[in-house]
Formats: structure tokens, sequence, C-alpha cells
């Protein structure tokens, strides 16, 4: 049924009450980014730390979720134990459809349970169970005996955090069902601050497709682009993965703590060795036909009775980038085993692997010693990378939990700040160049999809600080629009403006001005951002950044100053209180 309004649940963990609000304004903040900043602005405290219990971590889906296809993502919004400030985290896997069944636009959870517990959420129910047990078991084991304890079938999604997000490690992911993640900027965290492990949300209602022929119309056309065009074949395929090679080729892959942006032994970890020798299968988020999802297989240990125990991981671009080349690993069956580590502990795997390449140049610097890393760390050495992904997720001594708040508080501790690979948070894998050190610095979510700097930086560009930056903008402002649909950014080739209103005339909304809309959230979650402490102007970029070399030759520091500044100030335009711009 389509409603003029968004239905919220909000469950208070305090009170272990829970009631359903009918909250306004669907034609500007559609869903997703604008329905989680406008529950933020609503529910939240951005003058109160992140730790405070009332604060809300809050999951929204979009007005297409459940109608068309890749409309499979959920925004998780709150403020990030890794800066304090106002942020957002993506996933996909079943969350988004569950939301879809359960009859909620949105779920607000707010408070704090007295003992560790597992919440089940649905259309017809809400229960908190006490789940002192759970707490310390990693998140493979918290998968499994959650699912033992809520028995059910259906369109049901599993959220658990791991020791990482008990311990308050800044960089904790939500593990969504099996393979997804709400990775970045530390929701995991916030789970574990409100005695949290798990979350079930129960699709155990059912929602009505429109009749008429409007939205088999839409549909068919958008199906038809997904699946018989070669716009998404490429994700499928090779997957992203098939990156790696070519950002080497580039000489924008960044290599043992971005020492080097290149490397001859590429051909262990390329996109192609992958699907050669590990690639077991695809797999895809509900509502998907794509299935961009690559699951390698691992050997892991020989078992007493002469077996072989195999492990099936995840692998994209990204964690091949952060636990590959970023610690010097050329054994793409290395790479997933500590893929499978970091999982195993809840952390987000590019911070993981971006923390401890860091580390590692720090043991060869000597600002830190083995009495700190507590196993020696060595590029290219899987074995002492698996001891510290655990030391990090459990935050074994003083050293581990200061690297577990984000890289640089650990450099500027113990002296490194200026190899510290930190964009904001620890960076995404693309050493570009300029345009995409500054976006990733400075963007809201400080992502590589906050914009398309790192494509940018792969052609020739004018150094003009001003129209790349007006780029920034209007790219984040129409990628707003689709994280309010909730789009996978995948699709955003498929799903134009124009698009997306065919969609949602077709479902029976009213013409919405989308562009309109897109300005409206972007502004919102600037102004949140800035109200709980931003101050863009006074961001660095470290100076290993300055060093790097890509295809296009050196980093020109003094066009990247530029550009920082005049992004900066265009930010605080957009951060400025509604009254104060009119
Ligand atoms: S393309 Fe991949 S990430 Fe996007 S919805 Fe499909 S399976 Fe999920």
């Amino acid at each position: 049924m389509i409603r003029p309004h968004f239905r919220v649940v909000i469950v208070n963990l305090t009170t272990r009450k829970t009631h359903v609000e009918n909250v306004p304004g669907r034609e500007v903040w559609l869903g997703g980014s604008g329905l989680g900043a406008l529950l933020f602005e609503k529910y939240g405290d951005t003058s109160a730390a992140w730790t405070d219990p009332k604060q809300p971590l809050i999951f929204a889906i979009g007005p297409l979720t459940g109608y068309f296809p890749l409309m499979s993502k959920t925004v998780c919004s709150f403020l990030s134990p890794y800066h304090g400030q106002y942020t957002e985290s993506h996933a996909g896997g079943r969350s988004a459809l569950a939301l879809r069944f359960a009859d909620m636009d949105a779920l607000v959870i707010t408070g704090k349970a007295s003992r560790p517990c597992v919440l089940s959420v649905g259309a017809k129910h809400m229960d908190i169970k006490d789940a002192p047990f759970l707490w310390g078991k990693d998140v493979f084991t918290t998968g499994k005996m959650v699912r033992n304890m809520l028995p059910g079938s259906g369109m049901r999604s599993i959220l658990r955090i791991g020791p990482a997000g008990e311990t308050g490690c800044a960089y904790a992911c939500i593990n969504v069902d099996t393979y997804r993640h709400f990775g970045r900027m530390g929701a995991g965290a916030v789970m574990g601050a409100k005695n949290l492990k798990a979350i079930a949300i129960q699709g155990d209602s059912s929602f009505s497709l429109p009749e008429g022929k409007e939205y088999a119309k839409v549909f068919k056309e958008i199906y038809e682009q997904l699946t018989e065009t070669t716009m998404m074949s490429k994700y499928h395929d090779l997957g992203t993965a098939g990156n790696v090679a070519a950002l080497n080729e580039l000489k924008s892959l960044p290599w043992r703590n971005l020492q080097a942006t290149t490397d001859p032994g590429i051909d262990g970890i390329s996109g192609e060795r992958f699907a050669k020798d590990m690639l077991l299968r695809n797999t895809a988020c509900a509502g998907c036909p794509v299935g961009c999802i690559h699951i390698g297989y691992l050997r892991e240990k020989f078992m007493a009775d002469n077996r072989y125990l195999y492990r099936q991981v995840a692998y994209d671009y990204e964690p091949i980038f952060s636990l590959g080349s970023m610690l010097g690993m050329t054994d793409g069956f290395g790479v997933l085993g500590l893929m499978d580590a970091v999982e195993r502990e809840g952390l987000d795997c590019m911070s993981g692997g971006v923390a401890l390449a860091w580390a590692t140049e720090a043991l060869e610097k000597g600002h830190i010693t083995e009495a700190e890393t507590l196993t020696p760390l060595k590029f290219g050495d899987a074995a002492g990378y698996k001891t510290a992904i655990h030391h990090l997720g459990v935050g074994t001594n003083e050293f581990y939990k200061r690297l577990a708040q984000g890289t640089m508080k650990a450099a500027l501790h113990y002296r490194g700040e200026d190899y510290a690979c930190v964009l904001g948070q620890e960076m995404a894998g693309y050493a570009t160049g300029e345009s995409f050190f500054v976006s990733e610095s400075l963007s809201f979510r400080h992502s590589h999809l906050d914009s398309s700097a790192y494509s940018a930086d792969q052609k020739p560009q004018d150094k003009d600080a001003p129209k790349i930056v007006a780029g920034f903008v209007k790219d984040e402002a129409s990628r707003i629009v689709l994280t309010s649909m909730v789009g996978c950014l995948f699709a955003r080739g498929v799903y134009s403006t124009e698009r997306l209103q065919q969609a949602l005339s077709s479902l029976g909304y009213a013409e919405t001005d989308l562009d309109a809309a897109g300005g409206a959230i972007q502004r919102l979650r600037w102004r949140l951002r800035m109200r709980s402490g931003y101050a863009p102007m006074q961001t660095k970029i470290p100076k290993r950044y300055s060093e790097v070399v890509t295809w296009k030759g050196a980093i020109d520091t003094e066009f990247m100053e530029t550009l920082r500044q005049t992004y900066a100030a265009k930010l605080i335009e957009l951060g400025q209180e509604e009254k104060e711009q009119a």
C-alpha cells in the first residue's frame, strides 16, 4: 500500500517498549538517506556523545524497495564512533526486503539494554531476548546461535556484531546476513554501546504489487536494461575485482601502505586470478538479478579425520586492495584468509587492512615495536596479519585499543602521521590523484562512492578547482536521490532521474521534483554533520599523498591544497543553517 507518510517503528531498548509513528514528508525526504537524516534530526542529539543511550540507530529503506530490482539497500544513519559526527552506512543482503515485508519504512532503535540482547522485530511483534551468552562470540557463531534462537523462515534478515562492535572499535561493522555489511564509520560499535548483539528483522507480512499496465511496463523496461544490456554485466562477470589489475596498470593501486602504486606481483591477486583459481559461485542481494557478489573458497585446515574444512568467503575490489596489495600480499588464498578473519571479528575490512598497513610501516621505522604489535608484522606475511586482526577485534592491549579508534589517532600517539593513509577515514583503494584524495578527505561519508572523483582522476582533466568542486556537489546530490530510493549505486546508469520518476509514478506517487529533493537532503545531511562538529577547513591530507606517483606523474600539491580549500568552503556553505541562508 502506498502511504503518504513514512511508517516508522521505534524500539526503545531501555524501556523495552515499541511504538509506531507516521512521519510526514515523503515528497521531500523520499526515504533512505533523506529519511535517515529526517529521523536523526527528530530523535538524535548532535550535542551529545555517540555513546549516549538516547542516540538513535536508524535503518531506512526507500519507496521503490520491493517493487523494482536493485532497490536492495538499507541506509543506516547514526552518530559515528569514528569522529562523533553524523554519518551513514549502506548495506544490502536481505535487510531492505525484510523491512518492506515487515511493513516498515524505517526502524529506529534508541536506549540501551541493561544486558546484552537480541532484538526480534517484525510487522506483528517486537521481542527483546536477553543474550549475555552471545557476548564475546564471533560473527559466525553469533549468526548460527541467533538462527537457532529464532527459528523461522521467509524474508528474514539477521544483523549482528562481532567482538569489534563490543569493544567499541571505531570501525566495527554490522554484518548483514551472509557477505554484506554496514561496513564503514563504526555502526557496529553503536550496536555494542546499546548492548545489542543482534537484530532479526522478520518480514512476516506481505504487500501487493500495483495492478494495471503502467507498473508492469516500467518494471519490464528496467529489468531488461539490467539483464539484457552490457550495463551491468561487468559486475556479474569479473565483478569489481576486475579493477585490481586495471588500477595497478594505471599506477593507482595502493601497495604496502601506499609506498608504491604498482607492483609486478599483481598477477597473484588480480580479479582474473581470483576468477580462475578461487571463484566458487556468484550470489546476490535479495531482489537483484545481477549477482555481483563473488564467493571464493578457502581451504582452511586439515582436520584430524583427514578432511579439509572449506570456507566460503566473499571478495571484491575493496577487500582485495585493503587486505591484499595494501598489506603487500601477492597470494590470493592468503588474502581470502584475511578477509575471513576480518569478517569473524566484525571489523570493516578497509579500515582494518589500512590500519595494519600503517602498523607494519611503523614497526619497520621503529615508531612501534613488537611489544605493541605482539606479533611480527611484515608486508606479505598472512600469518602475522591474521593474529593482529584478532588482537584488533578484541582490543588485546593499549596499542590495539588505540589503533581500533582510528589509524590517525594511533599515529598521533606513536608518531607516524605522515604515512597514515587516512582520508577522513582509512582510505579506499584509489591512489588516483588529487581529486580523489580531496574528495574522500572531505566528503560526507568519506567514501569512494560519494562522488566519481576516482574515475575523473583516471582521465585528463583541467586543474580548475571551482569547476571540479561544482562537479563533486552535483554528483553528490544526484547520488543522494538514488541512495534515498534506496538503490544499489552500481545501477546508477540505469536509474536516471527520469527513470526513477517513472517508477514512482507507476506505484501511484505524485510527481516529485527529485533534483530539488536531492538538494534538500544534501543540505540537511551537511547541517547535521556540521552541527555534530565537522570543520572541513581543518581537514589535513597526510604527507604520504603528496609522495604518490600515478600515471599522470607526481602529485601537484599546490593544486591539491587549492582544491581542498575550495571544497571545504563549499561544504561550509552547504551546511549553513536554513535561516542563515535566507
Ligand atoms: S549489484 Fe551486487 S551489491 Fe548491487 S544489489 Fe546486486 S548483488 Fe547487491
